[in-house]
């Protein structure tokens, strides 16, 4: 049964909105349950000058921060996204009345329902998804990377060369400072249940062998690839039993995670032997084919529709496909061959729809 709950106080606008919604998803089969312990949603009232959390039991539990504004402001990312991060929530929706919500993800994705006919069915459907993806963002290491690749090989090496390029080229965006903004406690949970070293966007990979391939690391940056374990993993496998990704590491080292994109490049992988590489940008290029609904990053649902756009591709060995509101994921014979062929064809600015 998918339970829900409210969480905080909302202002008496906020409110009404937030009845109208609970009815929509009751509609749709969701139970509302003040007291559940482990909500597959919960709808949390914050103000800008108190985003406070909620403090998820659950790594499915999924939260969607609400807020009251007079009106839409300009520039979304800007102005939004330090209360998406601040009240650790996976979406913002910012209520303006009679005009309509703004949605904010993770990706930086942003886009408007607007007030009128079928607005709370409107809402629901843009949210249910969302709520009802499942994360697999788990990592298991072990400590069996032979000696041999501790320092690399030339496959990380072409991962260092693109991430320089990708930088040199202004398309790798400053992380998120969520260190500057969230207290210690806040981050333990940000790490434990969202998975996520740090927000930073975009992630490449590389394939090793007919099992395995090399991924940068979480919230790491991206110009800057090397030390094996921290800013580049291999990854053996996905489990799906414990539902994690399975991480080969040197002995010695600390490991950091792996980019939550794992999932959906271990699916690619498996699936076309002949791709060699997977570059995953938030940019956008001319006339390309894009899911067509913006799933959270590291949930099976965003792979899935990943790959049946790979799938679907005349040469799924080098495919480029759309994530709607999102980005572009451009599959390659090596990353060298990839930066060569979408050379001066990016264009910064994703469609917001
Ligand atoms: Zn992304």
């Amino acid at each position: 049964m998918r339970e829900f709950l409210f969480h905080g106080e909302p202002t008496p606008k906020l409110k009404e909105f937030l009845e109208g919604l609970k009815e929509a998803l009751q509609r749709r089969g969701y139970l509302f349950h003040p007291e559940a312990e482990a909500p597959q949603l919960v709808l949390n009232a914050i103000t800008p000058e108190s985003p406070r959390p909620y403090r998820r039991r659950a790594q499915a539990t999924f939260v969607a921060s609400t807020m009251e504004l007079s009106r839409f402001p300009e520039n979304p990312v800007q102005s939004l996204y330090l209360y998406l991060v601040r009240a650790l929530s996976n979406v913002l929706m910012v209520y303006v009345p009679s005009e309509g919500v703004k949605f904010l993800t993770l990706e930086l994705g942003h886009y408007n329902e607007l007030a009128g006919d079928g607005f709370f069915e409107r809402v629901a459907d843009r949210l249910a998804p969302l709520a009802d993806s499942r994360l697999v963002i788990n990592n298991v290491f072990e400590p069996d990377l032979e000696p041999e690749l501790w320092q690399g090989d030339e496959k990380t090496e072409s991962m260092y060369r693109a991430g320089k390029k990708l930088k040199a080229w202004d398309l790798l965006p400053a992380p998120f400072p969520i260190e500057e903004i969230l207290p210690p406690e806040d981050l333990r949970h940000v790490r434990r249940l969202y998975g996520i070293g740090g927000l930073s966007y975009g992630n490449l990979s590389v394939r090793k062998d007919e099992r395995r391939f090399w991924m940068s690391a979480s919230g790491v940056d991206k110009a800057n690839l090397r030390e094996i374990g921290r800013e580049i993993l291999m990854v053996k496998d996905y489990d799906p039993i414990k539902n994690a990704i399975v991480l080969s590491v040197p002995p010695h080292v600390e490991p950091r995670r792996v980019s939550v994109d794992a999932i959906e490049h271990w699916m690619i992988y498996r699936e076309h032997p002949g791709v060699g590489a997977i570059l995953h940008v938030h940019a956008w290029m001319e006339g390309v084919p894009a899911t067509s609904f913006n799933y959270p990053c590291g949930t099976c649902e965003l792979a899935q529709a990943v790959a049946e756009k790979v799938r679907e591709a005349p040469d799924p060995t080098r495919a480029v496909v759309g994530l709607k509101n999102h980005g572009l994921t451009i599959m390659g014979h090596s990353l060298d061959e990839i930066m060569e062929r979408i050379e001066g064809r990016l264009i910064r600015t994703v469609p917001m729809i």
